[in-house]
């Protein structure tokens, strides 16, 4: 048996890394409802309003942080 999956997987990898600076064209994207912006998911955080962006959830965790050290 002949597995062709590890050329498929080289191809892919290829393909995605081409692809990979061009973010809304391959990679999902939302609204963040605390920035209101058009961001990628990755690294995006699910609330009961809706999802905020990586970068406004960064933000909300440090804000959160200092409410409670402080
Ligand atoms: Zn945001």
């Amino acid at each position: 048996m002949i597995f062709t999956y590890p050329i498929d997987e080289h191809r892919f990898r290829e393909q995605t890394a081409r692809q990979a600076p061009m973010p809304g064209v391959t990679m999902p994207t939302f609204v963040c409802v605390a920035c209101k912006r058009r961001s990628v998911t990755k690294g995006c955080k699910q609330l009961s309003i809706g999802s905020i962006c990586a970068a406004c959830n960064q933000a909300r965790e440090y804000r959160r942080a200092g409410r409670t050290q402080a």
